[in-house]
């Protein structure tokens, strides 16, 4: 088992067919992974779907760069945040209840959030879940800047999202 302080958490900011967040926490060795659509949100309470996508291993964390034309995914990756998270017990159990507990030590977000999954109706194709900031000294609240407006540029090379797809150093 890894300290439960060096487990990576990353966040992507994944210019696709449609613009998405991957958000990702390692657990067991991979990186689970939720597409967000709008991004994370800093204010409490405000719930953001992230719906569940494939694991991703520990390789792909710090990839920026250009997914081909043609390729799944394809378009530009930024790394838009990366630290590291602690779950609150065993994740791999709080992730089959559906519900899971945890803090984030990243370089953009931090402090307390939830991932709730949603119970998935009948005709589903996709496990639906909502991130969630909770209240603490690093949330925000609704009148306060979005921080994927002020802070957009890569953890990692400080490069916008179109300075990326443009291939630009
Ligand atoms: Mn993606």
């Amino acid at each position: 088992m890894p300290d439960a302080a060096s487990l990576a958490y990353r966040v992507q900011k994944h210019a696709a067919r449609r613009l998405h967040y991957d958000f990702r926490l390692e657990v067991g060795g991979v990186l689970k992974s939720w597409a967000v659509t709008k991004g994370p949100s800093l204010v409490a309470g405000e719930r953001r779907l992230a719906v569940a996508v494939a694991d991703h291993g520990l390789d792909y964390a710090d990839f920026e760069g250009v997914i081909a034309p043609g390729r799944y995914g394809a378009g530009a990756v930024l790394l838009w945040d990366r630290g590291t998270w602690e779950p609150d017990g065993d994740p791999a159990a709080a992730l089959a209840a559906g519900s899971l507990a945890f803090t984030l030590h990243g370089v953009k977000l931090t402090g307390r959030w939830r991932l709730m999954r949603l119970k998935a109706g009948p005709r589903a194709r996709q496990t639906a879940w909502l991130l969630v900031k909770s209240r603490d000294g690093a949330a925000r609240g609704p009148g306060d800047p979005d921080i994927l407006d002020e802070l957009p540029r890569s953890v990692l090379t400080g490069r916008t999202v179109e300075q990326v797809a443009a291939g630009a150093a």
